[in-house]
């Protein structure tokens, strides 16, 4: 890439770091980047430096947002009874996304991976079972179907049934390995109806 000016490599060098994006996309982005108006340039590094300073997990869910509870743990609305536990924020939304489902839910931040060397202890699990003392009805274990999400499922119902909580696993309609995020919300409805005891 010497064939571009030091701060034109440089951008794309950062862009080109992001998941997804490779040597053309970064260049192609880049591109785009010197060709907005600097006003819209502006709006988009402050709206990734307001992310980054301000972001935090929810005090209750653990999801990511920018207040202390996040707008579903506040929602009195929702029934704060049922609890589905997925991996991640974007697992979160695509739950969002279906409009159907009204309980809470508990982000884990990832998943067990003997192989990865990630344990219990790396993922928000203990603050799942604080959150257990209060009165829950049935907590919907909704990892991915991955050996890893796998693994986290069995762990979690082997953790919370001996208290007596009704431990439930999305259906297995959702292809092997597949990231929630990327199944269409039918499915991930289908899934979430079709739940079985564990
Ligand atoms: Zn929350």
């Amino acid at each position: 890439m010497e064939y571009y000016s030091r701060q034109i490599s440089r951008l794309i060098r950062e862009l080109s770091a992001l998941p997804g994006i490779g040597a053309k996309s970064a260049q192609r982005l880049a591109f785009h980047i010197l060709n907005m108006p600097e006003d819209a340039v502006e709006a988009l590094s402050a709206s990734i430096t307001d992310a980054k300073r301000n972001v935090r997990y929810c005090r209750e869910c653990y999801t990511l947002t920018d207040e202390e509870l996040c707008p579903i743990c506040r929602d009195g609305a929702r029934d704060h009874k049922v609890i589905m536990v997925v991996e991640n924020t974007r697992d979160l939304a695509a739950y969002e996304k279906t409009g159907k489902y009204e309980g809470v839910y508990h982000v884990l931040h990832g998943a067990i991976s003997p192989m990865l060397g990630i344990g219990p202890n790396d993922i928000r699990l203990k603050e799942l079972m604080q959150r257990l003392t209060k009165e829950v009805n049935e907590v919907i274990i909704a990892t991915n179907s991955s050996l890893e999400g796998e693994t986290t499922a069995m762990y979690i119902s082997k953790l919370i049934k001996p208290a007596g909580i009704r431990v439930t696993r999305i259906a297995s309609g959702v292809p092997v390995g597949g990231d929630l995020e990327y199944i269409d919300e039918v499915t991930l409805l289908r899934a979430l109806e079709g739940r079985t005891e564990l």
